[in-house]
């Protein structure tokens, strides 16, 4: 994945703990941190473009890795609340911004690059080689619909790329169980459903250009750049780039993502141990995360909107009978504010129109998802509410330019109707190639 950076460079990175810290931190010169979990997709994604990047600027800045569970009280002085976040220092104080969740490769260079001088960035940079290659198919998102896409292309022996901006398996690698997929008794973690989707295309001989950044996407002339300096094209291009979680859009929630307020249960959960939680949101992964969060959290209070969940009536019963779960219905999230160590929820009750303030010590948003279609939005025919136009062969507008999965127009985004999705796309492109 790192073969455009100088082969002959060694990776320069080092795992240290928070008794290293001082030395290796604080009087370490130019320094970025990075602080991460298990179990974390985000954190996943980073590593590889973290090492990419120790290769590049490692003679300048020194590149660390810390594990957040076994150095907790030193995360907590630094106020990480989130995995993975990167510190970045210079001669012992923090400099440049803080970054967490899901980090672009271009976000850590570009405050890598506000370390060091205009014309070392330039020699630094003089090491990168650009490269292009041609395949038949390139598919954009390698989620359930993507991988599944991949799956049947490469069985029936076409040439197929499969490019994400995180590591394989979208939402699914996210949720801690998942019950409904068919094929198995016992209800799956979500990890593990997705890494042996992964699998299954990738050992069937997929070519995976994972955890990069798309830096452009041609989609008349099927290209695609990544990382900045890799030119991909291909004959036909599969979108399936899925969702992405909506935000509340209220005071106080940019400054507080990945501070305290998150966005992924699977990720964050296991750091709230017998503290108290926010929940908001009311349909089913709220819902089902809720009572995930609730495996750790000693207290959660869920917010939802209206009078009752849109959730289905299993998990509901589910959740309902978890005594560590409470609920606010018809109120509705106003602010969120930092007090010391807690996150002020402020409340309004709709129909009274009194305002709480809710103390806790993180807060997780649930409330839907938007499609993931900024690269390309005003190219393609679009239903009211953003998700891609497709015939039932998945073909958008555009000729040559399929779509399956979460991000297109249909009534039901699930795991089995986005595999449905991306075995036609594959299905209909190889009759096409063939
Ligand atoms: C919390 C939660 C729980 C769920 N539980 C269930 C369940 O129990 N059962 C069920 O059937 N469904 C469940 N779903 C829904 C299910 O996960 C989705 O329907 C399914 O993952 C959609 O697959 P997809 O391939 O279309 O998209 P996604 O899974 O969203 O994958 C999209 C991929 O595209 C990548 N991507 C995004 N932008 C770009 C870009 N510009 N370039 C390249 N790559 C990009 C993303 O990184 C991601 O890997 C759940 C969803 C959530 C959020």
């Amino acid at each position: 994945m790192n073969d455009q950076y100088p082969p002959h460079q060694p990776t320069k990175m080092k795992e240290i703990s928070s008794s290293e810290f001082e030395n290796e931190v604080l009087a370490g010169g130019k320094v970025v941190l990075d602080f991460y979990s298990t179990e974390c997709p985000p954190c996943e994604a980073v590593a590889p473009k973290f090492e990419g990047l120790a290769k590049l600027y490692g003679n300048d800045i020194k590149f660390v890795k810390m594990f957040r569970q076994q150095n907790k009280p030193l995360a907590e002085k630094l106020g990480v609340k989130s995995s993975p976040t990167l510190l970045f220092f210079d001669k012992g104080v923090q400099v440049a911004e803080t970054l967490t969740g899901g980090i672009k490769r271009s976000d850590i260079i570009h405050q890598l690059d506000r370390m060091l001088t205009d014309e070392r960035v330039k020699e630094i940079k003089k090491d990168i080689i650009p490269t292009v290659s041609e395949f038949d198919v390139l598919i954009l998102g390698a989620g359930p619909g993507g991988l599944t896409a991949g799956l049947y292309l490469c069985q029936s022996k076409v040439n197929t790329v499969l490019i994400d901006i995180a590591l394989p398996g979208g939402h699914v690698s996210t949720t801690h169980e998942v019950s409904n997929y068919p094929g198995f008794i016992d209800p799956q973690p979500g990890y593990l459903l997705s890494h042996n989707m992964s699998e299954q295309t990738k050992l069937c001989g997929t070519i995976y250009k994972v955890a990069v950044d798309v830096s452009k996407i041609d989609l008349e002339k099927k290209e695609v750049v990544v990382d900045e300096f890799e030119t991909i094209r291909a004959k036909k291009i599969i979108i399936a780039t899925g969702t992405s979680p909506n935000l509340m859009g209220i005071a106080g929630e940019r400054e507080l993502k990945g501070k305290g307020i998150s966005y992924c249960a699977t990720c964050d959960a296991k750091y709230y141990g017998d503290k108290e939680v926010v929940v908001i949101g009311g349909g089913n992964s709220a819902v089902e995360e809720a009572d995930f969060i609730s495996r750790f959290a000693g207290k959660i209070t869920m917010v939802h909107q209206f009078d009752a969940f849109t959730a289905n009536k299993q998990a509901q019963e589910k959740l309902f009978a978890n005594p560590k779960i409470s609920v606010l219905f018809e109120h509705e999230p106003r602010s969120f504010a930092r007090e010391g160590d807690k996150i002020i929820t402020e409340v309004e009750n709709l129909k009274t129109k009194t305002k709480t303030k809710l103390e806790s010590d993180g807060v997780f948003v649930f409330i839907g998802m938007k499609p993931n279609i900024d690269l390309f939005m005003d190219k393609l025919e679009l239903d009211n509410w953003g998700y891609i136009k497709t015939n039932e062969d998945m073909q958008t507008s555009m000729p040559d330019v399929y779509a399956v999965g979460d991000v297109i127009s249909k009534k039901y985004r699930q795991i089995t109707t986005a595999v449905a999705d991306g075995t036609i796309a594959a299905i209909a492109i190889a009759k096409e190639l063939s």
